[in-house]
């Protein structure tokens, strides 16, 4: 049996040569890093829950009609999306202060801004992801004028679904990344969600108690980062109610 061509390897997931031309093979790693990999980790169960979490999002996007890379779930760890080519910023859409937010403006964590702030970054791991306006982005041609009224209105859009769903459950979105890719159909090129969207790559607060279920958990040494990731699967219906690790009495 042939084996298979790694494309990329990245800090918590690769991507393999597709089956069919234009598909890619997305696997999530159990790895963690933060801090742009200064902390590492390895949290047993991770990939898996990301698979599906980000499984659910996208579907629920696609079937909103916002497009993602997205094509089908493959096994525990592995699922099936398109080829695209990956704009090089990091879309970070914000409805409350934290994180590098709150830090670089003082403004306190948990504080609502006056409405979703969208902010982008520009992916490069060695220079730490830096924040960027949309004049660095024209200047330097990472995207034109049309792709970033594209992005900003993908990103709401994902802001709209997202805290929409989070909500349903108890959760609160405070921010969240996204990337973006572009696609070529005939003479045409489309801008699509890509990458991945999970608990690694946005703030979820718990409306009622504040408890952190993201990746904060990881980074500021909270607790059991598969409890967090868990918990929202659980309560999105990912994930069973219950965890049948303990037998149950009928009557
Ligand atoms: O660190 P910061 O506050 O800028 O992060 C904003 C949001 O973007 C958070 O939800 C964080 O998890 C996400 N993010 C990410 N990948 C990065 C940087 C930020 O997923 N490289």
């Amino acid at each position: 049996m042939a084996r298979r061509k790694k494309i990329y390897e990245g800090k918590a997931k690769i991507l393999y040569e597709g089956p069919e031309p234009g598909t890619i093979v997305q696997y999530f790693k159990d790895d963690a890093t933060a801090f742009n990999a200064e902390k590492k980790d390895v949290i047993d169960g991770k990939g898996v829950l990301n698979n599906r979490l980000s499984e659910f999002f996208m579907t629920g996007l696609n079937q909103i009609g916002v497009p993602t890379h997205f094509i089908r779930r493959l096994n525990m760890r592995e699922q099936l999306v398109r080829s695209c080519e990956i704009i090089p910023l990091e879309v970070i859409v914000r409805n409350y202060a934290a994180g590098s937010m709150s830090k670089r403006l003082g403004i306190a964590e948990g504080t609502q801004l006056p409405r979703p702030i969208v902010e982008y970054c520009y992916k490069d791991d060695a220079l730490g992801d830096p924040l960027v306006t949309e004049e660095h982005i024209a200047a330097f041609g990472w995207a034109g004028q049309q792709d970033m009224d594209d992005i900003l209105s993908l990103a709401l859009r994902v802001n709209d679904f997202m805290s929409g769903m989070m909500l349903a459950v108890g959760i609160r979105l405070i921010d969240f990344k996204i990337e973006i890719g572009r696609v070529y159909e005939g003479d045409f090129q489309r801008l699509i969600v890509a990458d991945e969207i999970s608990p690694d790559s946005c703030r979820l607060w718990d409306i009622e108690t504040g408890q952190k279920l993201d990746k904060d958990v990881f980074r500021r040494d909270l607790g059991s980062l598969t409890d967090a990731y868990s918990e929202v699967a659980r309560r999105l219906g990912v994930l069973p109610k219950s965890n049948v690790t303990k037998p149950t009495l009928i009557n």
